[in-house]
């Protein structure tokens, strides 16, 4: 099959260092003198027709900015034959030969049943600041999410050193503790809770007086959204009743953790995997995500990305625990 004319979208939650992935895609199919159109809104943009051409010019000045000008969504309607029938209908309708998406597993599984469905080849790029995907040691946005997150650790550190308080911060990973357990070790924090990880209140109370006992005035203790106690809330609850005397406060971080401009390491590895992506699709490759492992690119099958989870590095565990205090 000659591929002449490529889709490229961004699906699911948004992750910083998409737009420098739609860049990337962009230019490569230049390069390789292939046409390409953008469609807004993921899948939802595809099932209404809302697609745009992009030329190597139409994507300037949006390596450095975050979020996804293409925008993203979540659809319904992609989830029903009839949703996916209109969509290939459009793709058809504009002459599109392949497809890349930019997102998560959510987005990866719908470009499975598509692919399976409809004879059209889907690449996909992984992007989610969550880091929770099989085949990539990194996802696009990962990196960006980290630093922001110890960036404003660092200065929650500050005012719970001025006040000798106990703060729970609350970091985002439903189902991954990537970020909690990578920006823990970052800052410095007494302790880390994350999904992954069977724990109980008395572990986090032993860590608790290990870190008073050492002589620690104030601590901070991260916490991912995922994790199974019951939430930061509860937490400081259960700790407050057990220390009286404990100043403790609560902090989510929240959306601030998806925004901000792409550091350099999302930039090249964004840049990387749009290239990677749009050369696998010449080569004839399909129902593939590109990634990168060993700082090599590789490509992984949808039902494998899907199926499989990246595992959280138990060293990194150890670590923590040893340099906690
Ligand atoms: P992410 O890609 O960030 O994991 P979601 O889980 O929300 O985000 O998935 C993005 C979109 O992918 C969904 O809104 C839906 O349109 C599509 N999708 C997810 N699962 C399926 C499925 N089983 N069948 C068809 N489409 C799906």
């Amino acid at each position: 099959m000659i591929i002449k004319k490529l889709g490229v979208m961004t699906s699911g939650g948004d992750a910083p260092g998409m737009n420098a992935a739609i860049r990337s895609v962009v230019r490569a199919a230049t390069h390789h003198e292939l046409e390409c159109l953008g469609i807004r809104l993921g899948y939802q943009g595809l099932i209404e027709n809302d697609l745009l051409e992009l030329g190597a010019r139409d994507v300037k000045n949006i390596i450095n900015r975050g979020g996804t000008f293409l925008k993203t969504a979540r659809s319904k309607e992609f989830k029903t034959a009839q949703g996916r029938k209109k969509a290939y209908e459009n793709l058809k309708k504009h002459q599109i030969d392949a497809l890349i998406i930019i997102g998560g597993d959510g987005s990866f599984t719908g470009a499975r049943v598509f692919g399976s469905e409809y004879d059209i080849p889907v690449v996909g790029i992984p992007g989610t600041i969550d880091n929770d995907i099989y085949g990539t040691d990194f996802t696009v946005g990962y990196d960006t999410a980290l630093n922001t997150v110890i960036e404003a650790i660092d200065k929650i550190r500050d005012t719970a050193t001025s006040h000798n308080r106990l703060f729970f911060v609350e970091v985002m990973g439903r189902d991954a503790g990537f970020i909690a357990l990578n920006s823990g070790i970052a800052t410095g924090a007494l302790d880390i809770l994350i999904p992954e990880k069977d724990y109980n209140l008395d572990q986090l109370f032993t860590s608790i007086e290990r870190g008073n006992k050492e002589g620690k005035s104030s601590s901070i203790i991260v916490v991912a959204e995922g994790e199974k106690l019951g939430g930061v809330y509860d937490l400081a609850k259960a700790t407050g009743m057990k220390y009286p005397d404990y100043d403790i406060r609560v902090s989510i971080l929240g959306h601030v953790q998806r925004g901000g401009n792409p550091s350099c390491y999302d930039r090249v590895l964004a840049s990387r995997l749009g290239v990677a992506a749009v050369e696998s699709i010449i080569k004839g490759k399909r129902d593939i995500m590109v990634g990168i492992r060993g700082n090599k690119i590789i490509f992984t099958l949808f039902e494998e990305a899907i199926r499989k989870k990246n595992e959280i590095n138990e060293d990194l565990i150890k670590i923590a625990d040893i340099i906690a205090v």
